[in-house]
């Protein structure tokens, strides 16, 4: 190892032979042992014990910390969900959240960028606007920073903040570093992308045919009420939407989720039912159904328990496949759509 080298920011993200070229290491196999620390979730040279001891200190002198990010806080709620605030290197700060299911899976749900440009009315992220992309590194250190936690993750969702296909090759670089088999080895159909409808990057998933699963935040089958919530609408309306879908299905073959948030005295009566069935026709997807999760600043409300049975009903009796998802995270306001940190905590200072 050079001396005088100067470190990189991170380690993550980096394939063996980078580490070996970032890190200056003489043997070739070192790049390796490195990389298979750093996926056993170590946090500094100091741990990783089949490397001769002066060089580990050697390197953890020039490099403290082998990620770029820091966790500045940790919540866990009564459901078992754990959300982590992260301060990435420009000082801005990111969250993301552990969700534990019924059948005890971990989901790690990462965020893609700092805010969102997509303004949608209904979520908590929307309010903050855009601060910035991440990079895959900042992407990828979410995951090890959550897996810390719960070292049996296996799942992965871009379901935090931001819009994952409005940064598209980062998120891209960032899946394929962590479906690595000789490293942290995360299946691709066990990554899920949920897109606002950005059918650009739709289409981008089709032409580059990652088996990753698509969930699409549809959340009305009805242009204008979907232009009012979701100003992606005016640009990529319904009809478009759904082209674009019937030629990634296409394409991909996969079966793929919409995912509808039901709003009270808004989305759930019979009208939005059967506008929903008929954009389903031709589509092989299962509806994903959110009951809005609260954030005080907006002034949406959850439709109650027997709103949401009329509206099961229908769709029953319609034919449209559906699944309930309970809300995880709430305790901490680590559910669907809350992730959101305030706007002078996000602000780069550098
Ligand atoms: N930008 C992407 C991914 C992040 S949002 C997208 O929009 O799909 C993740 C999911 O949370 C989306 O399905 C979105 O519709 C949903 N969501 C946003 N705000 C919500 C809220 N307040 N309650 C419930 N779900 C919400
Ligand atoms: Fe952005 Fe998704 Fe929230 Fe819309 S729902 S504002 S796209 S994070």
């Amino acid at each position: 190892m050079d001396e005088h080298k100067k470190m990189p920011k991170t380690l993550y993200g980096m394939k063996p032979n980078e580490i070996l070229g970032a890190l200056g290491l003489e043997k070739t196999f070192q790049g390796k042992q490195v990389y298979k620390w750093l996926v056993r979730g170590v946090s500094s040279f100091e741990e990783m014990t089949d490397l001769p001891k002066p060089l580990r200190f050697r390197l953890g002198e020039a490099m403290p910390r082998l990620a770029s990010s820091e966790v500045v806080d940790e919540q866990t709620d009564s459901s078992g969900a754990t959300k982590l605030a992260i301060q990435l290197i420009d000082g801005a700060v990111v969250e993301c959240v552990l969700l534990t299911d019924k059948e005890d899976r971990k989901t790690a749900c990462l965020s893609s960028q700092v805010g969102c440009a997509m303004g949608c009315t209904f979520c908590r992220t929307g309010t903050m606007g855009l601060v910035r992309n991440l990079q895959a590194f900042e992407i990828i250190e979410q995951f090890v920073h959550l897996r810390r936690i719960a070292p049996d993750t296996t799942h992965i969702v871009f379901m935090g903040m931001g819009e994952p296909m409005a940064n598209f090759a980062e998120v891209i670089q960032a899946i394929n570093y962590l479906h690595d088999p000789a490293g942290f080895d995360i299946g691709l159909r066990r990554i899920t992308i949920s897109t606002c409808g950005l059918i650009p990057g739709i289409l981008q998933l089709a032409e580059i045919n990652l088996p990753v699963k698509l969930a699409v935040s549809l959340v009305t089958a009805d242009n204008a009420q979907r232009t009012e919530l979701m100003p992606v609408n005016k640009a990529y309306p319904l009809e478009e939407l759904k082209s674009a879908l019937l030629h990634y299905q296409h394409v991909v073959g996969k079966r793929f989720t919409l995912e509808y948030v039901m709003l009270h005295n808004y989305n759930t009566g019979l009208q939005s039912a059967r506008k929903l069935a008929a954009f389903i026709r031709g589509l092989d997807v299962i509806v994903n159904l959110i009951p809005w999760n609260p954030a005080a600043e907006l002034d949406w409300e959850t439709p109650d328990g027997k709103e949401i049975a009329a509206f099961t009903r229908e769709l029953d009796l319609l034919g449209v496949p559906y699944t309930r998802r309970f809300s995880r995270g709430r305790g901490v306001n680590g559910a669907c759509g809350q992730l959101a940190v305030p706007k002078n905590v996000c602000d780069s200072n550098l």
